[in-house]
């Protein structure tokens, strides 16, 4: 069985965000990348299921800028197989995204694709089900637990207030949730034996598809600064301060 995984350079998320003083958007100056945390989820997940002899090949694909190229090299030391960067340096949309992974699908037919459930970046949790949707393959969203039984993906969800199991026909596309699994980090040799593990890059035009925006960014905003607290000598004075300065009581 192949297993597709999409992964995406994202500003690490130790990073403090600074915005543009234009507000076009957020300034990646100097800026350490690193994987979408979900994404690494997602490969942790691929790996897992190539040891268990669940999987063949683990083929890992990026859609982004030359520099993702550091992403897919990441994934390739902690066990895929193959890598395809989807080079863009245009800066797109959810759709476009899953419109270039649709393509990549089709050349590489896999039975199984793993997305994260969200990109930390845009926090936009579409590509996973708009790629079911133009694929038609049954989605199951939010995987905190997947097993592969009589050829079908059993995938515990992440529900408000639970835990929802489905089984999904294969193909089938999964985006994984925090509690799927706790990633590994990549071995010293395994760094230097995906140096030499293949990186195949292709283009959008390539792929035949178009990337054409349908939604313009008109702004971007720090959230506003917070003022300081004060601290209240007794809890009358703080019954008054709420009652009559924030008039929240
Ligand atoms: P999003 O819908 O943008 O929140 O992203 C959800 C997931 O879609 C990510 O965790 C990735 O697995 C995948 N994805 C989004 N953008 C890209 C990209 N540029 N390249 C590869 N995968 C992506």
């Amino acid at each position: 069985m192949k297993l597709l995984l999409a992964v995406k350079r994202v500003v690490d998320y130790n990073v403090k965000v600074r915005v543009k003083p234009d507000q076009t958007g957020v300034d990646l100056t100097n800026v350490k990348m690193a994987m979408n945390p979900f994404c690494e989820i997602a490969v942790e997940e691929g790996v897992r299921l190539k040891e268990k002899g669940l999987v063949t090949e683990v083929v890992v694909v990026s859609i982004g800028p030359a520099a993702a190229q550091e992403q897919l090299r990441t994934a390739l030391a902690l066990g895929a197989d193959r890598a395809i960067l989807v080079e863009t340096d245009d800066e797109l949309n959810a759709l476009a995204v899953a419109k270039l992974l649709k393509a990549v699908v089709d050349q590489e037919q896999p039975q199984l694709v793993i997305l994260g459930k969200q990109a930390i970046d845009s926090d936009n949790n579409q590509t996973g089900q708009m790629l079911a949707a133009l694929c038609e393959y049954p989605q199951g969203t939010f995987a905190s637990k997947i097993a592969i039984a009589a050829g079908k993906a059993i995938v515990t969800r992440e529900v408000d207030g639970g835990l929802q199991t489905v089984a999904l026909c294969l193909p089938a596309i999964i985006t994984t949730d925090l509690r799927l699994n706790e990633p590994r980090y990549a071995s010293l040799p395994n760094i230097m034996k995906a140096k030499k593990k293949p990186l195949q890059t292709i283009t959008p035009e390539v792929l035949g598809v178009s990337i054409r925006s349908t939604s313009k960014t008109l702004k971007v905003e720090a959230p506003a600064n917070r003022s300081a607290g004060i601290k209240v000598k007794s809890v009358v004075e703080l019954v008054e301060k709420l009652k009559y300065e924030a008039k929240v009581i």
